[in-house]
């Protein structure tokens, strides 16, 4: 094995073996040891009731929060095991957890209301496998496949489509078969199932390696919970710049984009308003006039449903908004467009620029990728020099104004931002003596 298993939970499955009981990992860390990756937690079931379990950690940092469903944490120099006894689970109503858990006395029973194969392994100290599903045969075949029969799994939990998904965008794993018919046939099933738990699983999904090819061929499970995306799926673009529909496009402009949830998401919904301002001309040519202004705000919508975080929103949306201005390569703009977003907004929305040229025809976009290159360069010296870019880098404040006669309130800020304007447009250098000789001359809207 690639990785050991550490010291913790070890000690943990001794601890519990030498009282008598019946002790394994189990789920996802059997599941990344066989893929060969490094768990990133270490899940234990047992045949312990969580009392008992409770019983053979006297004295140690027991935390007790999942105990209705089994669930006793169990802290080893700082780390927390999950420890859960066997058992098997009712359906999950809406909640994250399942409406109730009963215990039972054997692993297998415990294995098989598990989702799927690859996450249904236990595994002892030794390394010896309690594999009864197939489960390792199936992370060979790098398969994805349910627990039992699949419609009724998927009925149980319709989490589980989402899940299935986001293991098949994250390991870059097929779904076998049956499976993936039941996860077309139940998709439904998610409109049961909580927003934030569906949020979860996309956050995941969406920054996986194959996530473009789970978004081609599962688009019908995403139009369940974001009907929104029906029309884009289906949207055709006659125009010289695209040699894709819009769904091929917006999944290539993904799939170029870096595996972060932000971007990945403005990738996802920047042409979402397309299909409702598509406009042909006489030439039989596609346009889609005001679409980004159309897009932000569904992508507000959407994202709001979902329950996003207000910053994760907020971002994603004022990208989508922005993706598609024009930003002539001279310092000035630059300047500008820095001092308005911010330079990690600046520099994400340079990216989005970037993959949505590389979703367009390839012999289109060299220059203009050419030109988002030069921009960055620019704004990186820009950045590097400290040049001045809000009214904390002015070389004047409040104070010199108003000693230079203008009177305190309202026309102080007006003139502070009419010079940061002179500065940022190089009409005028960040010069103490310059900006005070000029605060008189300054003329204001007001
Ligand atoms: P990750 O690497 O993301 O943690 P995981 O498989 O460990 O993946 P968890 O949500 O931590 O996922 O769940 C732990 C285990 O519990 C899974 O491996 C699986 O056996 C089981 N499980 C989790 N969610 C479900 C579900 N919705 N239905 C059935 N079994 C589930
Ligand atoms: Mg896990």
């Amino acid at each position: 094995m690639k990785f050991e298993i550490p010291d913790g939970a070890r000690r943990i499955l001794q601890t519990l073996n030498n009282a008598g009981y019946e002790t394994y990992l189990v789920g996802g860390c059997v599941r990344d040891l066989l893929r060969g990756v490094e768990p990133h937690d270490w899940d234990i079931c047992t045949s312990a009731l969580p009392e008992e379990t409770e019983q053979c950690f006297v004295g140690q940092r027991v935390i007790e929060t999942g105990l209705k469903h089994g669930t006793v944490t169990v802290l080893v120099e700082g780390e927390p095991y999950e420890i859960t006894t066997y058992r098997t689970e009712g359906p999950y109503s809406d909640s994250r957890r399942p409406d109730f858990v009963r215990f039972v006395p054997n692993l297998e029973e415990d294995l098989a209301r598990r989702d799927f194969t690859m996450n249904a392994i236990a595994m002892d100290l030794e390394g010896n496998l309690r594999d009864p599903f197939g489960g390792a045969d199936d992370i060979k075949a790098e398969l994805i496949r349910c627990v039992g029969e699949p419609d009724q799994r998927f009925q149980e939990d319709g989490l589980r489509v989402m899940r299935a998904l986001r293991f098949a965008a994250v390991f870059g794993y097929k779904i076998e078969k049956q499976t993936a018919q039941a996860v077309h046939e139940n998709r439904a099933m998610l409109n049961r199932v909580a927003a934030e738990r569906i949020n979860a699983e996309l956050c995941k999904l969406l920054v996986g390696q194959s996530a473009g090819d789970v978004l081609r061929q599962y688009p019908d499970v995403f139009c369940q919970f974001w009907p929104q995306l029906g029309p884009l799926v289906m949207l055709e673009q006659n125009n010289p710049w695209h040699c894709w529909g819009g769904w091929e496009h917006t999944i290539h402009a993904l799939e170029a984009a870096p595996a972060d949830v932000t971007l990945r998401l403005t990738m996802l919904l920047h042409d979402i308003g397309k299909p409702a301002c598509k406009s042909t001309d006489e030439q039989g040519i596609d346009h889609f006039y005001g679409h980004p202004a159309v897009s932000a705000r569904l992508a507000d919508k959407m994202l709001r449903a979902l329950k996003f975080d207000n910053k994760t929103r907020e971002r994603v949306v004022l990208l989508v908004e922005r993706h598609d201005v024009q930003l002539p390569p001279r310092s000035q703009v630059i300047r500008r467009w820095l001092n308005r977003l911010g330079s990690e907004a600046f520099f994400q929305l340079l990216e989005v620029k970037r993959v949505d040229n590389m979703g367009q025809a390839p012999e289109k976009v060299r220059d203009r990728l050419a030109e988002l290159d030069m921009i960055r360069a620019k704004a990186e010296r820009i950045l590097a020099e400290r040049q001045c870019l809000t009214l904390k880098d002015l070389a004047v404040n409040g104070r010199d104004v108003i000693a230079a006669g203008i009177e305190p309130g309202p026309e102080v800020g007006r003139v502070l931002e009419k010079l940061l304007e002179r500065v940022l447009s190089e009409d005028i250098p960040n010069e103490r003596k310059i900006l005070l000789k000029l605060v008189n001359y300054t003329v204001t809207d007001q």
